[in-house]
């Protein structure tokens, strides 16, 4: 790059875009940063170097200063983008879930968990417990820690999971969806249990858990235990299959308690609904 004499005063201020060179320099810096779309440093850069000129820094804080806004905003845009692309219903995170609610978490296994060595181990997570008790929440909060980390990660409902493969099946497109399904280094399938599915659903899930064995790690919830998944994939050799494949690299988180709902709401002396599931007519 060649150097012209009004670059060797460091740092520019507007106040050598008063010389000719100057200006013309000034110009061309604006025209580079929009080049090399330094978006974030070019809108601060003259307010920036002003102040930098005042305080008395050297060129290489400046510069330090500006390429490290543009780097920091880039790191968040792509965090943001990621979050906006994982179809997480809500954001949830680790800070906000008060252990001390559920004993029969242990401590030492959530914070095994966000050091994300599962992620980089293609190795699964399943939380199984009732309604209500925050499988939902740890599950999209280790979703958030590894987009923060740099992973892509994806959230499915089972029953969402399932009705995306079978339309892909219909259109004959099943293994790009499989292919597609398979590339995130963390899947979220939530609430397998909670709807039963059919022979073609259980059997398609089985396809993406095999697809994504020891390919990818995935994080399943499900308010059935593993005795159960029988009943809910509809076919007992499906089930073992299935679970076979999940289980062999895995940790299972069985939370036994309350919903935190009720248990907010007991807690604050408010009436609990009652445990009969109204029938909507
Ligand atoms: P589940 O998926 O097990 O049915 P959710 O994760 O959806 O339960 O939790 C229900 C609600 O209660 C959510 O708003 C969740 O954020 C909150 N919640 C559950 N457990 C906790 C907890 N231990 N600390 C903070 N919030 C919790
Ligand atoms: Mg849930």
């Amino acid at each position: 790059m060649s150097e012209s004499k009004n670059d060797t005063k460091a740092p520019p201020s507007p106040k050598s875009t008063k010389s000719p060179g100057g200006h013309l320099a000034y110009q061309r810096l604006h025209a580079n940063m929009t080049t090399l779309k330094l978006g974030v440093a070019e809108s601060i850069v003259d307010s920036y170097l002003e102040s930098s000129a005042a305080e008395g820094k050297s060129t290489v804080e400046a510069l330090d200063y500006l390429l490290d806004q543009e780097v920091k905003s880039r790191n968040s845009a792509s965090i943001e983008t990621r979050l906006k692309l994982s179809g997480f219903p809500v954001r949830k995170t680790l800070e906000d879930f008060d252990l001390s609610a559920q004993p029969s978490i242990d401590t030492k296994v959530v914070q095994e968990l966000r050091t994300l060595r599962f992620v980089h181990n293609t190795e699964n997570v399943i939380f199984l417990g009732p309604p209500g008790v925050g499988k939902t929440h740890l599950a999209i909060a280790l979703g958030m820690e590894a987009i923060r980390a740099g992973f892509m990660a994806y959230y499915l409902s089972a029953a969402q999971l399932v009705e995306d493969l079978k339309k892909a099946a219909q259109q004959d497109r099943l293994d790009v969806k499989l292919r597609s399904l398979g590339r995130y280094p963390l899947l979220i399938l939530d609430e397998i249990g909670y709807l039963p599915m059919d022979r073609v659903g259980a059997h398609l899930f089985f396809r993406l858990v095999s697809h994504r064995y020891e390919k990818g790690s995935t994080i399943f919830t499900s308010n059935k235990p593993y005795s159960e998944w029988g009943e809910v994939l509809g076919d007992t050799v499906i089930a073992a299959a299935t679970l076979d494949r999940i289980l062999h690299h895995s940790t299972t988180v069985n939370i036994k308690g309350e919903s935190y709902r009720l248990m907010s709401r007991r807690k604050a002396g408010l009436p609990t609904p009652s445990p009969v599931i109204p029938v909507e007519a």
